[in-house]
């Protein structure tokens, strides 16, 4: 028998998340998001749970060559465009759509099509205010009129950097002004919003809205409650079981450090889940773990973690959980808890963790 950890990758709740996406944004077209390996979910999984997709956005042009390999015939986007001007024929050849963020991707594209290649769709990014990728506003006009001349099929894109402060934020105001004000008068179809404009900034989602960690349900803002009125399922569900019990006298400590010392005579479980499976070593005493109750209807409790996370196990406190055996199943994130949660108690965001799952656990696609 193996290790008992796995991560199930459930693709009915990817269906239902894109569901939602389109609820939300009925007039936009869909980028489905699936750079770092589908966040951590795997490029299959993401494939069958959002087939009905417009598109896939990703960064590795290896990615897409995989998409084409297994017969998706609908867009691609490369997110970052090319990272070198030997890619352009790959690129072509897979029929990708390019961003292009900066001035020497312009002149690749102008070297190539000089050559008599067909014309790309291009999703020019303009430098709004995040000041990561993109050109800046000044160079923006030219630069679209420039591959406009080429022939490529143009798209305006920027990108928010505050698109998570669910209140309105000022900032995104800022940027879309400046976007709007830039491309008023060049006419074309434009992509802006990640899952948190699609959420929050419903009067910034353009022609192709850019979905990520939505799909995967989990919140922008590393926050669950955020996220809790959007009725998002959680993809993955990451599971181990109970594989020893530990039986406690009052002062008694547990694991490296010692860090936590029971109250109380109670009972420790030890799960198979630590650092190296993904799980975080930051992780506080009290965050939250579930662990199956026995009974048929897949009732359970939360039994929080206490002592520090180790490399291959941690260690929960089964006060709550007289029932519970060698054996009991234990869910780390997942429906029952938000993977936000842990993140919450760890110092991170949903996102870390995510793509962090560590390529030693077993995967299952549901
Ligand atoms: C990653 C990424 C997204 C998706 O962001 P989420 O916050 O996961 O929705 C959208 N657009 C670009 C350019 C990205 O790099």
């Amino acid at each position: 028998m193996n290790r008992p950890i796995l991560a199930s990758i459930h693709t009915e709740a990817f269906r239902h998340n894109l569901n939602r996406v389109r609820e939300l944004a009925p007039e936009s077209k869909i980028w489905s998001v699936i750079k770092a390996r589908s966040y951590g979910h795997g490029l299959e999984a993401a494939l069958r749970g959002l087939e009905s997709t417009d598109g896939f956005a990703l960064l590795d042009i290896q990615d897409a060559r995989w998409l084409r390999d297994r017969g998706w015939k609908g867009r691609i986007l490369l997110l970052e465009g090319l990272f070198h001007q030997n890619e352009l024929a790959f690129a072509q050849e897979l029929a990708c759509d390019l961003v292009v963020h900066c001035e020497n991707q312009i002149q690749w594209l102008e070297d190539f099509h000089s050559k008599g290649a067909k014309p790309f769709n291009v999703f020019l990014k303009m430098n709004s205010g995040m000041n990561r990728l993109g050109l800046n506003p000044e160079l923006y006009k030219l630069a679209f009129h420039r591959l406009h001349a080429l022939g490529c099929h143009m798209h305006h894109m920027t990108h928010f950097a505050n698109a998570d402060q669910v209140d309105q934020s000022p900032t995104v105001g800022a940027q879309l002004e400046c976007f709007n004000g830039m491309i008023a008068d060049i006419a074309a179809p434009t992509s802006l919003a990640n899952s948190a404009a699609i959420l929050w900034h419903r009067n910034a989602l353009g022609d192709w809205v850019r979905p990520g960690i939505m799909l995967y349900g989990a919140s922008p803002t590393g926050s669950y409650q955020d996220i809790e009125h959007a009725h998002l399922q959680a993809v993955m569900h990451l599971h181990s079981e109970i594989i020893d019990i530990q039986e406690l006298r009052k002062g008694d400590r547990v694991g490296y450090g010692g860090r936590y010392e029971a109250p109380e005579a109670m009972r420790i479980g030890v799960v198979a889940c630590g650092y190296a499976d993904g799980y975080p070593r930051q992780a506080k005493d009290g965050t939250p773990v579930w662990v199956d109750g026995g009974a048929s209807d897949g009732s359970g409790l939360i039994c929080p973690l206490v002592g520090r996370v180790s490399m291959d196990m941690m260690t929960i406190d089964l006060r709550n959980a007289p029932q519970a055996h060698i054996g009991s199943r234990v869910e780390l994130w997942g429906a029952q808890v938000p993977v936000d949660d842990v993140a919450q108690m760890s110092g991170t965001i949903g996102y870390e963790l995510l793509c962090a799952v560590a390529p030693r656990v077993a995967v299952e696609i549901k």
